[in-house]
Parts: C-alpha cells; structure tokens; sequence
C-alpha cells in the first residue's frame, strides 16, 4: 500500500511561476525584510526589535548560526533574519479561546504556513486522553501530569526527549542534568538530521565534531568552496562574508545541482554600490554537479594534486604537514591512485576540464577553505564524502592555519551550543564522569536513542513519553505517514513552543503545550547564551515585554519540572538554577571544557572563542593522535532508467519547518509550495511539459511512497535531478533510508518517478 502525506489545505490556488532570479538581496531584501516585519508586528515594533537582532547588547536572532563580526553595523541583519524575528515578535495571539474553536483534528488539516500565521502561543494547554480539544492547564497540574506519566514508565529509556536548537545554553545544560537524573540518554536533537554526518566525519578525522575556521579566516581564504549549500536563502549574511573575501583577493567555487541566485551574484543592502548598482558576482566558477556526485568530485580533484605532486614534485603537496600531524596517507593515496574515471563522470555529470580547473584554482591558492551545508549532510554516503573533504584538504595542509579550515554552516542559531552542553544521545564518557561528580548521582552510561530510532521505538511502542525542547519534530523528520502514525501512538506528548505548528496537531494519546518566551523577550534581567556556528560563545538578552504574563523560559520549565520529578529534597539545586542563570554557568564551567571563567566571559561585548585543538594548536585529538587521512570507496549512486534523485529544499520564505510565506522570489514561484524543479530535457524525455501537475512517487521494498499533486516547474537544475520542498516531500524518505555511521535521513537523495495525474485529480 502507497504512503502518502494525508491531505491538507496547500494554499496553492494562487500558483505563478516566472524566472528565478540571478542576483541575491538587494532593494527587494530590503523591502521584504519590511514588509513581513510591518505585517507582523507593525512599524514601532518592527524598528525597536530589529535595532536589537545581532547586537552586543541584543539578542541572538533566532534564525540559523552564522557568526557576527566584531564590528557591528545598525542593521546586523538579513531579509531571513528579519522575518524570523518577526515570526517571533508579531503581534497575533493563539488564546485559549482559539483552541475552543478548533478541534486537534481541524488543526491537523490545516497546512504548516497557517498554523504558523496564527501568532504566538499564551497560556499551557492540555489535551486529555480521548479528547479532540486542548483546554487550558495550570502550569502546577501540566507539571504534575508529565511527572505522572514518567513515573509510571517501566524504565526512563520509554521516555525520549527531544531538543531543537533554539534552546540556549543554560537551558539545555539544565534539560541535559534533568535526562540523565531521570536516568536515559535519549536526547535526539535536530542534529541527528543536519550535521549529524558533519560531526562523525570531523571527530574521526580531526577530533573534533565543529569546524576549524573562525569568520576572520574565511575573510582572509584565497581559496572557498561553497559546496551543497545555497547561503543566500539559508545563511545570508554569509554573502557579506564571502563579498569581503573577494574584496581581498579570494575566489569562490561554488558546488551546487541547483544554480542559485544566492551563489551567483550578490547585491549587499548595507553598500550603497549593492543598492544601485551590479553587485557582487560571487561564485568565480560554478560546478554544477549531480546530486550525490561530491565524493566523487573531492576524490577526483584529490587524484589530480597527486598527479600534479608526481609533474612538479616538492612544490603541491605540504609534506611537512603530512609527516608531522597525519596518519593513514600511504593507504589513502593508493586507494586515491585506483579511481575510475568513469565513475568519476558519471557520478559528477561533471565535464573533465572543469574538475581540472577547480583544481588550477587550489594549486593558485595558498589557503583554502571548505563550507558546506545539507547538500553534503544526507545522503547515505555523507560521512564518506566529507571524510573526503578533510583528505583535500590535509594534503595542502589547508588546517590550522589561517585562512583555511572545514567550515560546516550550521542551521538553527544554537544547534552547536546544545550540542556542546551535552544533548547528544552518545555522551563521551568524560563528559558522564564530569557530570556525575559535579552533581552526585551515577548518569546512564548506555547510548540512547537518535531522531530516527526515536521514531522507531514510538512506532513499536517501546517509547512512550515525546518531549520536545522546542522544534517541530513532526514537520522536520522523514517519512511523514509513519512518523504521524508513530507520534499518535505516544502516551504524552509535551510539546515546549512558542508557536503554533503541526507537532501540537499530531500527537499522542494525552498532550501539553507549554508555551515559552522567545528570544526578543526579558527574561528579568537575565540573559542567556548561544554559540554559533564558528565556536563564539555569546550573551543574548531579550527587551520585549513577553507576548503573555502565563509564559515561562525554557529554564524554569526545566526546573520545575525536575523539582515535580525528584522532589524537594534532590540534591541538585533547581530552584537556585531557576532564579539565578550564574549559577548554571558556574556549573557548566564545571562540566563542559572551554568555559573557564564563563560568567565573567560571558559578560565581555561579543562573548569568546572556545578552544579548538585543529584550529589553535594543529592538534588532532582523534584515536590516532593526529589527523587522519581515510580510505572511502566511491560507489556510484546508479538511478533507474526514467527515475530522478530529488532532493529537498527550503523555499526563500521558509526556515527550517517555519514556512514565513508562499514565495521563492529567487526560484521565481509565487504563492505556492507543492512545486517539483526538473531539468527541461529530462522532462522532454520522460514526456511532461512545464505546467503539468504530477505525483511524486519513490519506489520501495515495503511500498510506494508518494507525495501528490505538484506542479512540474522546468528549471535549470543538473540533468537526472530535481528538487521539491520539505516538509511536503518528507513522506518521500524512509524512516530506514539513512547516511552510514550517522544515521541522518537521506533527504538529498530520494529516487522518485514523476506520475502524472488525471483531470479529475486522480
Ligand atoms: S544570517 Fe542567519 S543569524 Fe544572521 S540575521 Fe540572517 S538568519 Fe539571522
């Protein structure tokens, strides 16, 4: 039996498509930053919160991890940025008046970008057993209800307890303490499904699971490679960083299947030059490779600097690198030296004189560095692949020195620093044996469960209990119709939000919404802190007035939770944590290395660096003791005649799950989502036109999965691929189609056959 994505208002009714745009930001960034901030929160609001977005003395935007500079501008802040904060600060309310006129199984009908728009959430509501409608709840009985149903779990593993990465610090290092007291490491966090492979592939390598380059590094780079990721949509003020760089001489080498306006040509808002004038062209040279195809790629350009080291030897490779801080190159280089050129082309689609202008490129560069995003994430070969980056760019000696390094961008504003804080379902033993000591208790030593075997262990009914510090799980995680289905199953779901979306809709048996401040709001006269992107730890302090007196922060949910759980009398101080966001700091400087002196710190205008052995020191902290070289065969991705990989993608109105608007302005849709991209002349020999509407249907061993009615846009996309949004097209990948060693959803490689439908819709 076909899985499908059960039918929901799409708001598509309005569909135009024209041509997608060649150039990024601009005038019209500007004017729809604007725009959306006006509609949301009107003007007053808009200019006093944007004023703070970014700032030393501000808040961290709630949008990805991208790092700011140390000198700020008045407008630290992209089109995205603006309009995740206005998602936040807007002025709309869902009261409990709203939930008495909409049943949950209204709600689940209705699509992501509605739920969205229907404003922030003011007061703990609570869904009994067999109920279709959430009424409010005090705090004290919303607390009781979840202590209830977790002690009266056969064992604290039926529980799981999920993160996004907006949490903060201090609250995930309370929510980390309150897991493992209860005694589970099932901590699965929105980095089981993004860089989740980023991080197994640099520990192994490099011995550390975070990039190696500081924002000053990727201003002084010769040399950047932007592979797998479209920085204009997803991190823009990245743009700036790359123009900066090309003003000091760098070049840029974009990766990509889809040609993004965002990799082409930027316009920069705050020069007058990218008001008025051409722009920025950014990507010097555009490899437009099929999907799956960057092993490939790296192992080609890898063969082809030992082949210009055999022409000209002494003057390519770094030997003295190599020898010094390496292991593993002899065996890497004689598996490198085997390459099949046929398989590289065929993996690539790429033609052979643009690999070896690439690599013209590198051997012109004295530092060089590597970003990437999800396009490298998931697939099922990812680790492998980004293994592979490391290999490029050790045999240059292009770490640990300035100007070059691996450079993951990462996704939402503080998925690194939960990370960092302990959320992680695998905890190095240190971290347990620091935790236990500071805090007297025994943590479990047992690895708990990821995103995707959380899933699992719903769908068996091994897991019982959902918690979600955040996020939108249902939204953000592959194989919808299971997942659904799995989530139903669930006893209690406790759901932490500032907004409404599809999680509090589907959910189990008996559910909580506990609605928390955001990151524009006063906490007191506490602040918080994040990390970004690039290891800078930093104070983010909110000076809204909270969108409702029933809101609590994520650290007294925490606490009070813990304090209904274990009691007055536990030893671990909950109230003090509660009131006195110092005294966690105190703590995590305890646990965590790298935070000494973390309240004082903390304090400083832009925060601090936190140590990074590769980066620092050229020290590899990995089984070897240096880094390691590492042999990943390349296996050709093959798909079916009259099939194509799709990958998916964010829109430009959208952030992770939160669907800001119907729009692509860069893509060139308007008003509608349920769109698939495909190169014209695969469509012409499949036999579909531009305009016809299609089903999306992927081919497994346990059924068809399909995702329905989507507009067929020709688009330039690299011949055999094509692209549809999540989380529409999540349903297409199966719970079990995961990258080895990481677990992470293959969402950039789903094979799909396009189907076309009926006139009646069938
Ligand atoms: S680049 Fe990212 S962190 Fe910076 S303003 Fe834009 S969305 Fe926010």
């Amino acid at each position: 039996m076909a899985r499908k994505a059960p039918r929901r208002d799409t708001g598509d009714d309005g569909l135009e498509v024209g041509p997608p745009k060649v150039w990024a930001a601009g005038v019209p960034g500007v004017a729809h930053s604007l725009m959306t901030s006006y509609a949301q929160m009107g003007v007053r609001r808009t200019f006093l919160t944007l004023a703070r977005v970014n700032q030393k003395d501000g808040f961290d935007c709630p949008g990805c991890a991208w790092p700011e500079g140390d000198h700020r501008s008045p407008a630290e802040f992209c089109e995205n940025g603006a309009k995740a904060v206005a998602e936040e600060a807007t002025v709309r309310r869902v009261t409990p008046g709203f939930f008495a006129e909409h049943t949950v199984d209204e709600l689940a009908r209705r699509s992501d970008y509605w739920l969205g728009q229907q404003g922030r959430l003011t007061e703990p509501m609570h869904k009994a057993a067999g109920s279709d409608r959430y009424e409010p709840v005090t705090w004290k009985d919303a607390f009781s209800i979840i202590a209830g149903h977790l002690r009266g779990l056969a064992s604290p593993d039926e529980a799981v307890f999920y993160t996004s990465g907006r949490t903060s610090n201090e609250a995930a290092f309370v929510y980390q303490l309150l897991v493992r007291r209860f005694g589970t490491n099932n901590l699965p966090d929105c980095s089981n499904m993004c860089h989740e492979s980023s991080g197994s592939a640099l520990n192994q390598t490099l011995g550390i699971g975070k990039g190696t380059v500081s924002l000053d590094d990727l201003h002084r780079a010769d040399l950047i490679f932007v592979v797998g990721q479209n920085p204009g949509t997803n991190h823009p003020r990245m743009l700036s960083a790359l123009e900066r760089a090309k003003r000091n001489g760098a070049r840029v080498v974009a990766v990509n299947p889809l040609p993004e306006a965002g990799l082409l040509r930027f316009k920069n808002p705050q020069r007058a030059s990218g008001l008025v004038g051409r722009g920025t062209t950014l990507a010097d040279r555009f490899l437009q490779i099929r999907l799956n195809g960057d092993l490939a790629l790296f192992q080609a350009m890898n063969r082809l600097l030992l082949e210009a080291e055999d022409t000209a030897p002494g003057t390519v490779l770094d030997r003295g690198f190599v020898e010094e801080h390496t292991h593993g190159f002899d065996e890497w280089e004689k598996h490198v030296r085997s390459l099949d050129w046929a398989d590289v082309d065929e993996a690539t689609g790429l033609p052979r004189a643009e690999v070896e202008a690439a690599v013209r490129d590198v051997l012109a560069a004295k530092s060089v560095i590597v970003c990437w995003a999800m396009g490298l994430t998931q697939h099922k070969n990812s680790v492998a692949t980004i293994r592979e980056v490391v290999n490029f760019l050790l045999l240059r000696g292009n770490v640990g020195r300035p100007g070059a390094g691996v450079c993951p961008v990462r996704g939402h504003s503080n998925v690194q620093g939960d990370r960092t804080m302990g959320i992680y379902e695998k905890p190095a033993p240190a971290f347990l044996d620091a935790l236990g000591e500071e805090f007297g208790f025994e943590p479990p030593r047992h690895h708990g469960t990821d995103t995707v075997e959380a899933i699992r262990r719903l769908r068996d009914g091994e897991a019982k209990v959902f918690f979600a510090m955040g996020g939108n799980f249902i939204a953000a995680t592959p194989d919808t119709a299971v997942t659904e289905a799995a989530m139903r199953r669930a006893r209690l779901t406790v759901q932490v939000s500032t907004k409404l979306n599809r999680s509090h809709a589907v959910c189990g048996e008996e559910a909580l919404i506990l609605p928390t401040l955001g990151r524009t709001e006063q906490d007191r006269d506490r602040f918080v802190t994040v990390e970004d992107s690039m290891g800078m730890v930093h104070a983010s302090r909110g000076r809204m007035r909270p969108a409702s007196l029933h809101l609590l922060p994520e650290v007294a949910i925490v606490c009070r939770l813990a304090r209904e759980l274990f009691g007055p009398d536990d030893g671990i101080p909950w109230e003090e944590f509660e009131d006195d966001y110092d005294a966690i700091r105190d703590r995590i400087e305890r646990v965590v290395p790298g935070f000494a002196d973390f309240n004082a710190r903390a304090r400083r205008p832009g925060g601090f660096a936190l140590p990074n052995a590769p980066r620092d020191e050229r020290r590899f902290p990995t089984a070897t003791g240096r880094a390691n070289f590492t042999v990943n065969a390349l296996e050709v991705l093959r798909v079916p005649e009259g099939r194509l990989l799709l990958q998916t993608v964010r829109s430009h109105d959208q952030f992770n799950t939160t669907i800001y608007g119907l729009d692509d302005r860069y893509r060139g849709v308007r008003n509608g989502r349920r769109v698939v991209f495909v190169n014209p002349d695969d469509l012409a020999e499949r036999g579909f036109a531009d305009g016809e509407i299609v089903d999306l249907v992927g081919e497994w061993p346990d059924g068809e999965r399909r995702a329905e009615g989507f507009r067929v846009i020709a688009f330039p996309t690299a011949r055999g691929c094509c692209a549809a949004y999540f989380p529409e097209t999540n349903v297409l990948v199966p719970l079990d189609s995961v990258a080895e060693t990481s677990g992470t959803p293959t969402s950039k490689s789903v094979v799909v056959r396009l189907s076309r439908r009926t006139p009646d819709g069938g």
